[in-house]
């Protein structure tokens, strides 16, 4: 088996399509050169030989050490240069690269093949003493904090000391020979701290390289940000051999990152940063500020530092065109990463640009439009959990604000909360269920954990393309970076700016859209769903098949669903209007009761306020199918606690205080997930069903009168395991109705039918079809029956068990499609099979993850239901599904 491939230099072993043996960096460099674009030549080592390594104890099989000297051999043909010649030496880069990008994996080392004499040989070929040896002290503290994991603190003091010493202040001050010192000491420090002196065999250098690259995909780092993003651990890196090209060779020479569209909003233009005589990830690193790309850009910004397009005019118009070439050639837009060495281009890199929500859909409507792309895959590259950021509210324009700085717009949307300083701190109190804002000087992938768990993240250096920048983007968190005037002591947990501070659990609100950060939280109103978001939204009703409901009980909630495209509501609970402060006491009254009599003098009391709840709803959904839950928690949830809750019951019915409470401990249950719930409470007081059914047609016909458009009531009887308790309960519903029709004079089309939620019901679906119209999937209480977990108890050992590989997910998030699946399916077959055409649906949480709409569309349902924020993802990943 092969490992080593090469590209450059007219040679190309792989290509895009090659990601998962080369990892996407290796991948996209051999497929930039096989179209001619200038990339330095150099090697990617595979990633089966990550995994290899591992399986074999962390060693390298003896047949990599021939493979590697080829594709060395390759990088010497094309540059001219061998790898530890003293005269003129071949230097190269030790790149990691897994399948997606991934933060944690460890950093690049560049110039790699310098010692005590190449080091001589790269001063007099290059004609620049002080560039080599600042080369050299790069490399050695780059080799010794990456690959020998030494503290990075001490190379750091010792360039203090020696710019104090000298009485400089910036290190461009430092000369040739203040450099070759540093080196010296450089090398002191290794050999203290790591006890062998600083390798000066360029082999043991690209060893130690690659093997640190390989051991990096188990570090803690890597293996965080592969739980947070469902990243399989058996997938490995690959690493990258690469001729070095030098950026940082003198005003002709800079180094850059760009896009070929802006990532944040998604407008046609280039857009990235770089710097002058700098090299590798100083742009990133957020050590010196970048300059603007365009012209325009910088103008826009009133910057002064002088844009590329400015400054290096030819080499400007050298990477636009490339970057079009790009763009054309991956039909999508790119991320990419270059150099400029006197004046010659170089492509380091190219991958798909993250981008914003906002921005995806932008980009994915102009390609569209452009005819670069289908429709069908504009709708593809849409990410549905992503339009989350775009359906929640941004910063009240009109708002008072209290602006205490402002950085960079870095991720848009608006975020409230509590500021901390680290990222334990963050995840801590949003354990807790705090909002928090997480503020650092910078953030590094140490961070990823806070970041999650922060709604939004505020730094005060690095640019648009930071660390943090990115991957708040690609988490879609609300970020402000480069916030200068910010002094942050992390120690103290204060930040201060123009004479303000602002201490730990303080609140402070970020504008990712804007750059501002303001003091205290602010006024915030809905998004905008026209333009490029209604565009997609209407080719994804274009080719979906399932249809969309909302999860609404309200008014109000109706109102957002149908706004946001529902087109019925597929689960109108009823218990919380139960809970209604003006009416509970009338329910408690109804479960106190001690006979039927009892009862129905409460019920009495709640019908009018039912109908008129119904009415409200009806009234949003008028013309379009409302399916509504009869009652369904245990009774004991409504009980009163307090003892002037029960003297207030006890004023109401008459009974005494006493009585009550001897009745309130008769309805204890033990286990009230399983006791005297749903269909349950039907059956042994059909009169609570029958007051509510009346209450749904009475409503329904009122709202018929009124606008002359029915909803169509669609009756869901909850629980029900049996046919005979669906039996049952239609009669009752039926009865209802047909007396609230003979009174009224009218009638309204309705259903009943039954929430699938228990195993047996499942297995039953075929008889049970018999006696109802519709099924609707509570897969909530269907995965709590199915896998016997409790979901309101499962949080303390649910992590562990998608840790460990048992769930690949949260089975309550996303649908464990293996067994509640299976019942889903045997449920639809079976109840197809009684009566052809059944409703079928499904309103669990799972109704609004795109991977479960996966599933409803193979097995065929009609619709899915989801609460009315996700109605759009669910519209979207409905269309995905269809595709
Ligand atoms: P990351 O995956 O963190 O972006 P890269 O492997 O892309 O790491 O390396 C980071 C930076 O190092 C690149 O953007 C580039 O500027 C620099 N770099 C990497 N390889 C070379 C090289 N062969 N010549 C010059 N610079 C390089
Ligand atoms: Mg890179
Ligand atoms: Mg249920």
């Amino acid at each position: 088996q092969r490992y080593v491939y090469r590209f450059g230099g007219g040679v190309s072993d792989g290509g895009k399509g090659d990601r998962n043996l080369l990892g996407g960096k290796g991948a996209n460099l051999a497929e930039m050169a096989s179209i001619d674009l200038p990339v330095p030549p150099g090697f990617t080592i595979s990633t089966a030989m990550c995994t290899r390594y591992y399986e074999e104890g962390e060693r390298f099989p003896d047949s990599l050490k021939a493979e590697v000297a080829e594709g060395i051999a390759h990088i010497e043909r094309i540059t001219g240069k061998t790898f530890g010649d003293a005269a003129d030496p071949l230097l190269v880069s030790v790149r990691s690269g897994a399948r997606v990008s991934m933060p944690g994996m460890m950093d690049t080392v560049l110039n790699l093949g310098l010692n005590d004499a190449t080091v001589e040989g790269l001063a007099a070929t290059s004609g620049d003493e002080r560039f080599a040896w600042d080369s050299y002290r790069r490399f050695i503290q780059m080799y010794s904090d990456v690959v020998l994991e030494l503290d990075h603190g001490a190379f750091e003091e010792a360039l203090e000391i020696a710019k104090e010493d000298r009485g400089y202040t910036l290190d461009t001050e430092l000369s040739a020979a203040d450099w070759r010192e540093l080196v010296a000491e450089y090398k002191g420090v290794v050999e203290k701290e790591w006890g062998k002196p600083f390798p000066q065999d360029v082999h043991d250098q690209l060893w130690g390289a690659v093997g640190a690259v390989f051991g990096s995909w188990q570090s803690e780092r890597a293996k965080v940000y592969r739980r947070l993003n469902h990243i399989p651990g058996d997938w490995g890196t690959a690493v990258n051999v690469q001729a070095m090209v030098f950026g940082n060779m003198g005003d002709t020479s800079a180094t850059g990152v760009a896009f070929t569209r802006d990532p944040a909003k998604g407008d046609r233009a280039y857009y990235g940063e770089f710097l002058i005589n700098a090299q590798g990830e100083d742009v990133v690193a957020g050590i010196r500020t970048p300059q603007y790309l365009t012209k325009a850009a910088r103008e826009e910004a009133g910057a002064k530092p002088l844009s590329m397009e400015e400054a290096l005019p030819e080499v400007y118009t050298e990477l636009a065109a490339v970057f079009d070439t790009l763009e054309t050639h991956y039909r999508d837009m790119q991320d990419i990463e270059f150099t400029v060495e006197r004046g010659k281009l170089w492509m380091l890199q190219t991958r798909s640009g993250k981008r914003t929500a906002k921005a995806a859909l932008k980009i994915a409507v102009e390609m569209a439009s452009e005819g670069l792309i289908t429709r069908e895959e504009a709708i593809a590259r849409v990410d549905p959990q992503a339009l989350d950021q775009l359906l929640h509210p941004t910063l009240d324009p009109n708002a008072p604000r209290d602006v205490l700085t402002k950085g960079l717009p870095a991720s848009p949307g608006a975020a409230s909360g509590l500021v901390v300083f680290d990222a334990d701190t963050a995840e801590r109190m949003a354990a807790d269920g705090k909002a928090v804002i997480l503020v650092r000087t910078e953030t590094s992938p140490e961070d990823i954990h806070g970041m999650h768990a922060a709604k939004g993240i505020l730094t005060a250096r690095g640019g648009m393309t930071s660390h943090a920048a990115v991957v708040a983007r690609g988490m879609g968190r609300p970020c402000v970076s480069g916030a200068g005037s910010l002094a942050i002591s992390a120690k103290d947990k204060v930040l201060r700016v123009g004479g303000r501070e602002v201490r730990e659990g303080e609140t402070l609100t970020i504008d990712g859209a804007t750059g501002e950060v303001m003091v205290g939280e602010v006024a915030t109103i809905q998004p905008e769903l026209a333009g490029d978001f209604g565009t997609l939204m209407e080719w994804a009703d274009g080719v979906r098949r399932l249809k969309v409901r909302a999860n609404a009980e309200t008014p109000l909630d109706c109102r957002t669903a149908r706004d946001f495209g529902a087109e019925g509501v597929g689960l109108c609970r009823t218990e919380h209007m139960f809970f209604d402060a003006a009416r509970i006491t009338a329910v408690r009254q109804m479960i106190l009761a001690e006979d039927e009599a009892g009862r129905r003098a409460a019920l009495e009391k709640l019908l009018p306020e039912q109908r008129a709840d119904f009415t409200s709803i009806f009234e949003v959904m008028a013309g379009l199918p409302v399916t509504v839950r009869l009652l369904d928690p245990p009774l004991h949830e409504f009980l009163p606690h307090e003892e002037n809750e029960f003297a207030e019951v006890g004023r109401a019915t008459g009974l005494s205080v006493e009585q009550l409470k001897r009745r309130a401990a008769e309805l204890h249950e033990f286990n009230p997930m399983l006791g005297h719930r749903g269909c349950r409470l039907g059956v042994t007081y059909p009169e609570i069903y029958e007051m509510q059914a009346r209450a749904i047609f009475e409503a329904a016909i009122d709202v018929a009168e009124k606008s002359g458009e029915a909803p169509i009531p669609e009756v869901m009887i909850p629980l029900v395991g049996t046919k005979r308790e669906l039996e049952l309960m239609k009669t009752v519903v039926d009865t209802a109705a047909k007396a609230v029709f003979a009174e009224r004079g009218r009638t309204v089309d309705y259903l009943v039918g039954t929430m699938i939620e228990l195993p047996r019901a499942a297995l039953r679906a075929g008889e049970i079809a018999e006696a109802g119209e519709f099924f609707s999937f509570g897969t909530n209480d269907l995965t709590q029956t199915t896998l016997g977990v409790s979901r309101d108890d499962a949080s303390r050992f649910l992590g562990a068990y998608v840790e460990k590989g048992i769930y690949a997910r949260d089975p309550f998030v996303s649908l464990d499609v293996e067994g509640v699946g299976e019942l889903v399916e045997i449920a639809a077959e079976r109840g197809r099979k009684t009566r052809p055409g059944i409703k079928l649906g499904i309103c669990g949480e799972h109704g609004g993850d795109p991977a479960s709409i996966a599933f409803c569309e193979q097995v065929g349902l009609d619709y899915v239901s989801a609460s009315p924020y996700r109605v759009p993802i669910a519209r979207l990943a409905a269309a995905q599904a269809a595709l």
